[in-house]
């Protein structure tokens, strides 16, 4: 069967210590002062906030990234198809083709807000899932760095895959982000308060 990448990203391990980020920057050089991969605080109005007033106050982290939508609308808007799927489902900004500036009509309809504009290179830029790793057998940067074992790359086709494993020991307690947009996300998230069954 043919692979579909996609990644397990378990809520209750992230502790928001910001290695996939940093990873990723080194890993995928994007624009100064942007992100391909961001550790979102979901708490107070702030990163790295929580919500409530001590000593009730909760707080976690949510790694983002492009989510190699299924259905993903920027394909659809992208005039010269810079924007392309592989056949193994990563969905990858060939910079080479894209039209910069005049255009950016990718960045209007993807509803995660994950597509940057490179102002020095006059392109979009995004998270290609690390292709140049991929392709040479590894995982990603940011799966790679997650020393809290948050994040699950690899094959979803795969059963005895790493993410294919994670997810299963989620036991079916997993969500995708904005599932009422219909885009199918290839990145899957434990649903809050799902304890992994190997008590990891
Ligand atoms: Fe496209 Fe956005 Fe989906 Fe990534 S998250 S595939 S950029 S619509």
């Amino acid at each position: 069967m043919t692979a579909r990448y996609g990644m397990f990203i378990d809520r209750e391990r992230c502790i928001g210590c910001h290695a996939c980020a940093v990873a990723c920057k080194t890993e995928n050089h994007p624009p100064a002062g942007k992100s391909f991969m961001n550790v979102k605080t979901v708490g107070g109005a702030h990163r790295d906030t929580p919500a409530g007033t001590y000593p009730n106050v909760q707080m976690r982290w949510e790694p983002t990234l492009c989510m190699h939508c299924e259905d993903a609308p920027c394909l659809a808007v992208c005039p010269p198809h810079a924007l392309y799927r592989r056949p193994d489902g990563i969905v990858v900004l060939n910079e080479d083709e894209c039209l910069g500036a005049g255009c950016k009509r990718c960045t209007y309809v993807c509803p995660y807000g994950v597509i940057e504009f490179n102002a020095a290179e006059g392109v979009m830029q995004k998270c290609n899932f690390c292709t140049q790793r991929v392709d040479a057998g590894r995982s990603t940067a940011c799966a790679d760095a997650c020393v809290y074992e948050a994040i699950f790359f690899g094959d979803l086709n795969d059963p005895a895959s790493e993410v294919s494993r994670a997810i299963a020991r989620a036991g079916g307690q997993t969500e995708v982000l904005k599932a009422d947009h219909g885009t199918r996300p290839a990145v899957f998230y434990s649903v809050s308060g799902h304890e992994d069954s190997d008590g990891r």
